[in-house]
């Protein structure tokens, strides 16, 4: 029953009768499972599937084992340039850079009902990169928080709530609850959208010795940047009013140097003979303003670099949706979500161990299985 159920997600098969229907003819798939030429009653799986709902702390221990042969696995990566590259560079241990983001998906449940078929199910607001300015999409369901690996596309560990929890107040919750189950963790930095910017976000993780990269949301009055020290998106201003631009980082003391863009710049308005531009320089401590200048600035190239690994926690998600049957799927009830969920992130990285361990980790992102 299983391996029957593990086949559902494998597959993305989405209804019960249509597993059953798929075994009959499959006799390969069928001896797989170990059922031979027994083929269990549609109600005999889903009474499985229940029971296997309470003891979900079973399918996170197989998810723990897999996590594990993931890491020992990973570090034989190495990164070719070309196919003539002798010296392929060694690529980072598995969490090393991870990203933190959240997914809304639907219930299997009709939320204008009464009473609402599923009770822990709430409305949320889904952002995405394809929603439009101004437009606001509602989803009645649950939201995945997720951690990723980002370097390599591969997912840590979770937690679900229903659909209308906040995700930057997730975030502290979600970091502890992933490093409990995976003591090793030690990443260098985490990657956010801005969704998750906010001073606490910032302090909590770099007071775990991890670097955040995370995008800058518009600021409002209330961040102080508009007494005339700091730009739109916190670049320190000059004599002459124009944004500088960051130069480099003092490795000892940790302050960021800034000078007026190159050339520098016309003093607006006020052109006196003596001085018509300015070249200023200034140095500013990331412990003045943590949010906007970061340990790591948001003007640099590493931090571009990081930052644009980002994306990958989003392949995720939609690889959950579309094959591993995150959504178009029947259940309904934090429990039963929850066990979804967890099959999702099993399956997935049992396919990117499979990859790993045939060496073909070029299709490691590329993750969905066709047998049909
Ligand atoms: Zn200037």
């Amino acid at each position: 029953m299983w391996r029957l159920y593990l086949v559902k997600f494998l597959l993305n098969i989405r209804y019960n009768n249509a597993l059953l229907e798929y075994l009959h003819g499959n006799q390969e798939v069928r001896e797989l499972c170990g059922l031979g030429d027994h083929i269990p009653s549609e109600s005999a799986l889903s009474r499985f599937v229940s029971r296997l709902a309470n003891h979900t702390d079973i399918v996170e221990d197989c998810l723990l084992k897999v996590t594990d042969q993931l890491r020992n696995l990973v570090p034989t990566l190495k990164h070719h340039k070309d196919k003539q590259d002798q010296q392929p560079t060694p690529l980072p241990p598995l969490g090393a850079v991870v990203a933190i983001d959240s997914t809304l998906f639907e219930t299997y449940a009709n939320p204008n009902r009464n009473p609402v078929s599923d009770p822990d199910a709430r409305w949320g607001v889904k952002h995405s990169s394809r929603t439009k300015e101004g437009k606001t999409e509602w989803a009645f369901g649950y939201k995945m928080h997720m951690l990723s690996d980002a370097t390599h596309g591969i997912p840590l560990g979770f937690t679900i709530t229903p659909a209308n929890e906040n995700d930057s107040t997730q975030l502290p919750k979600v970091l502890k609850e992933v490093q409990n189950r995976l003591p090793w963790l030690k990443p260098g930095a985490l990657l956010a959208d801005r969704g998750y910017d906010s001073l606490a976000n910032h302090k909590f993780v770099y007071g775990l010795g991890i670097i955040p990269v995370i995008h800058m949301r518009k600021p409002t009055a209330a961040d102080g940047l508009h007494d005339g020290l700091y730009a739109e998106l916190g670049h320190p201003v000059c004599m002459g009013m124009e944004p500088m631009e960051y130069v480099r980082t003092n490795p000892n003391s940790g302050t960021h140097l800034f000078r007026c863009k190159v050339g520098g710049c016309p003093l607006k308005g006020q052109g006196t003979k003596a001085i018509t531009h300015c070249d200023s320089e200034t140095w500013e401590s990331p412990d003045t303003n943590l949010r906007v200048l970061g340990p790591l600035p948001r003007f640099s190239t590493a931090w571009k670099r990081l930052y644009a690994q980002r994306m990958s926690i989003e392949r995720i998600f939609r690889s959950f949706k579309h094959s591993r049957g995150l959504q178009g799927h029947c259940a309904r009830g934090l429990r039963k979500i929850t066990l979804q969920g967890t099959m999702s992130v099993l399956t997935y990285q049992a396919t990117a161990l499979t990859r790993l361990k045939a060496k073909d980790s070029d299709r490691l992102r590329r993750m969905s299985i066709k047998m049909h």
